[in-house]
């Protein structure tokens, strides 16, 4: 017997758009059956009208750089003066007050349709480094405000043990460093999977791990088959630097290191020399990119159709929550590469929501996630196609709407595991975010 059935009005099955599917969930929250050419609701099942996609995949966040919004698009500047805003609110946070802004973070995403979090995640110890009672204090706050927000994480705990190429972390850095990978390893073995949570690894970027400790990193995922993301040529800083301290790209050191692969994702990959578009395709390893934040910092347009057609599975992410809204991530990496060829048709809808759903979560180590499939986690949402946003397409162009036209704004349900978590608008558990937000936001605003 199922748990439970819900009805789908329209559903998106990875090439087209299916009218009336009755999908079954089973006790452990799978998709136990799904059923085509169901053109009324079953008695006893749950009507969801409108488009439902399987649950959105957050590849890349910060939780903490939600605090951030708004106040960083006062004034000018770049990158290395926004992060100094960003380290500002870093130092206000300790485990309770970074549990309380993550939770509310996390609700937003619900209500975004995102079911999978991938928390790239480095504010590990006390300010001044000194590490807390539970060295995974701050980490545990993450994966519990996951929890109490309904959905899924990846913590990817991130390795920051340099300030740039042989420099000691600053002042604001130390809070981030263990001191050697060694250390960072011992620290992460720490932490437990749950049923909701999954424990990955990251290396912050070329800059913030000494050479010879990459392939500690990389050798600590490996045995754990964890997923291994890495920041790669965000600013052509980092490469310059690299070139000056190692001879090589950020792309190359990595390469004879031992990071790269089919479990590793590159964020951002966006200032590369054509050797480092073939290793990253040549060896599988992702690429995540996060459009409205690199628009927002001014990095530049990486060549992320180059990287797909290389053979690097592409995967989304709101990385600094300038906004919120993985269908606005999608829309941009089409509409980026159109203002920079002048062409169009980069990427077809279906390819978008790909990477927004089946390969952002197979980035976050979820593979049975992000399909509305038989034995795929019961993880999906539902979008409206009545907005004032999304009326008037046929409901066959739903893929298209959903990523040209639709905002988070037009996400009406929710479901992860099988369990109503956003039901019209609405989130269940944390019933007014708006409030959870700006609570927790001025908390550590400072
Ligand atoms: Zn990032």
């Amino acid at each position: 017997m199922p748990l439970k059935t819900y009805w789908l009005e329209h559903a998106w099955l990875g090439t087209h758009v299916e009218p009336g599917v009755a999908l079954e969930v089973s006790e452990d929250g799978r998709i136990a059956g799904l059923a085509t050419g169901v053109h009324a609701p079953p008695r006893a099942a749950e009507a969801l009208r409108g488009l439902t996609l399987p649950g959105l995949a957050n590849a890349h966040s910060h939780a903490f750089h939600r605090a951030l919004r708004s106040l960083v698009q006062v004034g000018s500047g770049t990158f290395w003066t926004w992060r100094e805003f960003m380290y500002q609110v870093a130092q206000n946070l300790t485990p309770d007050t970074y549990f309380a802004l993550a939770r509310a973070v996390y609700a937003e995403m619900a209500l975004a349709g995102i079911t999978n979090v991938g928390e790239f995640h480095y504010l590990h110890h006390a300010p001044g480094g000194t590490p807390y009672a539970d060295p995974n204090a701050m980490g545990e706050a993450l994966i519990e405000a996951a929890a109490a927000a309904g959905i899924r994480i990846t913590l990817l705990d991130t390795a920051y043990l340099s300030a740039g190429f042989g420099q000691e972390p600053s002042a604001h850095q130390r809070r981030f460093s263990d001191g050697t990978a060694d250390a960072w390893a011992e620290r992460v073995s720490a932490l437990r999977p749950r049923e909701h949570a999954l424990i990955g690894a990251a290396v912050h970027s070329v800059r913030a791990v000494p050479v010879g400790q990459l392939a500690t990193v990389a050798r600590w995922a490996d045995e754990q088959q964890a997923p291994l993301h890495v920041h790669l040529s965000e600013q052509t800083a980092e490469n310059e630097a690299c070139q000056a301290a190692h001879g090589c790209t950020p792309t190359e050191l990595l390469a004879e290191h031992g990071v790269l692969g089919a479990r590793t994702t590159g964020v951002h990959n966006t200032h590369l020399t054509d050797l480092d578009i073939g290793l990253l395709g040549g060896t599988g390893t992702g690429t995540c990119m996060c459009p409205t934040t690199e628009r927002d910092l001014a990095d530049g347009i990486g060549p992320a159709r180059r990287l797909q057609q290389a053979g690097s599975p592409l995967s989304l992410g709101s990385d600094s929550h300038a906004v919120i809204d993985l269908l606005e991530e999608a829309r941009a990496m089409e509409l980026n590469e159109r203002l920079s060829s002048r062409t169009r048709g980069h990427w077809t809808a279906n390819a978008l929501l790909t990477a927004a759903t089946a390969d952002g979560h197979a980035a976050l180590g979820l593979p049975d996630a992000g399909r509305l499939e038989r034995g795929a986690l019961a993880d999906f949402t539902t979008i409206a196609l009545d907005s004032v946003r999304t009326a008037g397409p046929l409901p066959r162009l739903g893929a298209e709407t959903a990523v040209f036209a639709a905002s988070a704004a037009d996400v009406r349900h929710t479901v992860v595991g099988g369990r109503h978590l956003v039901r019209d608008g609405v989130h269940t558990l944390v019933p007014d975010v708006p409030a959870a937000l700006a609570e927790s936001i001025a908390a550590v605003r400072g």
